[in-house]
């Protein structure tokens, strides 16, 4: 299933144009900067499936990647968020787009929220997560960048998260660590991803 095969769909700026729903969609969100293309690609085995950000908050779209045919995968790459030049109007149209995406998507299995295994959970995603816990969607998170701390501070940092989501309703209990860089979770965190397509 992650052999490479995986293509570029679809980008969708905004709720009107998203492509019909098809098979199980997975989608992937996070800060600017967290390393969302970089888990992607890592994923998908791809270098430059989804393009890594030279310019955060670049735009607004939701990224559609096709896995192997028959396969029936399809991931998502949702826009980055919280990046600090970000005007209010762009948080609002952010909120407004993930939402209405959310809402209508029956086909969407889990979100797979990313955050930097250095920094844990920031106000913004919080609000994130809040977005997602209204709208009932399966989620969680996904901490990347690992190879950045040491063992134990990493532990500490999965301790801390999994508390946190305690008084999420909507989030999935255990946190998953990778990074991209030393391909260190990534075995496991398809393995998850293929079972929510067997589910
Ligand atoms: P995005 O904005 O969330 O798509 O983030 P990118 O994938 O573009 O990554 C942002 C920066 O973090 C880049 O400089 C990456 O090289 C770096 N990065 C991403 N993943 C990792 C990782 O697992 N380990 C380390 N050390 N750096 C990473």
């Amino acid at each position: 299933l992650f052999a490479g095969d995986f293509h570029f769909i679809w980008a969708s700026p905004s709720i009107e144009t998203l492509p019909p729903m098809a098979g199980v969609e997975i989608a992937f969100a996070g800060r600017s900067n967290v390393g969302k293309s970089s888990l992607i690609n890592a994923l998908t085995g791809r270098n430059a499936l989804a393009r890594t950000s030279s310019t955060p908050g670049r735009t607004q779209e939701l990224i559609f990647f096709d896995g192997p045919a028959q396969a029936g995968l399809r991931l998502v790459d949702m826009p980055g968020y919280g990046y600090a030049a970000a005007s209010k109007a762009k948080v609002a149209s952010w909120t407004t787009l993930i939402h209405k995406y959310l809402e209508g998507r029956s086909n969407l299995a889990r979100v797979y929220v990313l955050i930097d295994a250095r920094h844990g959970l920031k106000d913004v995603d919080l609000d994130v997560l809040k977005t997602l816990d209204r709208s009932a969607v399966s989620y969680q998170v996904v901490l990347t960048k690992a190879d950045q701390i040491k063992k134990s501070e990493l532990e500490g940092r999965i301790t801390d998260v999994r508390t946190s989501l305690a008084t999420h309703p909507a989030a999935f209990p255990e946190v998953l660590a990778t990074s991209s860089e030393k391909s260190e979770g990534i075995p496991e965190l398809r393995a998850a991803m293929v079972r929510l397509l067997e589910e």
